[in-house]
Formats: C-alpha cells, structure tokens, sequence
C-alpha cells in the first residue's frame, strides 16, 4: 500500500493522469482542479465504481 501513496491516479473527468492525494479519502484533479471524494489510498472504492457504472448505463440510456 506505502508505494502507492504518491501515485497519481486518472482523472475520470478529464482523463489525465493528474488525479493526487491530498488528504484522506480527499483527491484533486490538477487538470481540470475537480476535488473527488475517493478511498483512503486508491482513488477509487468499490462503492465509486459501482456509482461510475450506474452512471455509465444511465448515460447509456439516455443517448439511446
Ligand atoms: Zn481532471
């Protein structure tokens, strides 16, 4: 888990590799400056995703 603190994760709104850390379970975006409110160490949770692919198959929906 310690060598991935400093990573940088991808930004699931502007795609860039810009997403960091800066407190616990808070992220920052430095591409498009969204702060995300993720896991402790990993941007994302397995609840995140869950709502990620909701939304997906909302979208999906829509554009139908
Ligand atoms: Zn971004």
């Amino acid at each position: 888990m310690e060598t991935t603190q400093h990573a940088t994760y991808t930004c699931a709104f502007c795609g860039k590799d810009s997403v960091k850390r800066t407190a616990v379970g808070i992220w920052k975006c430095k591409g498009c400056r969204k702060v995300i409110a993720g896991g402790a160490w990993t941007v994302s949770t397995p609840a995140a995703s869950a709502v990620r692919s909701t939304v997906r198959r909302l979208r999906d929906l829509l554009e139908q």
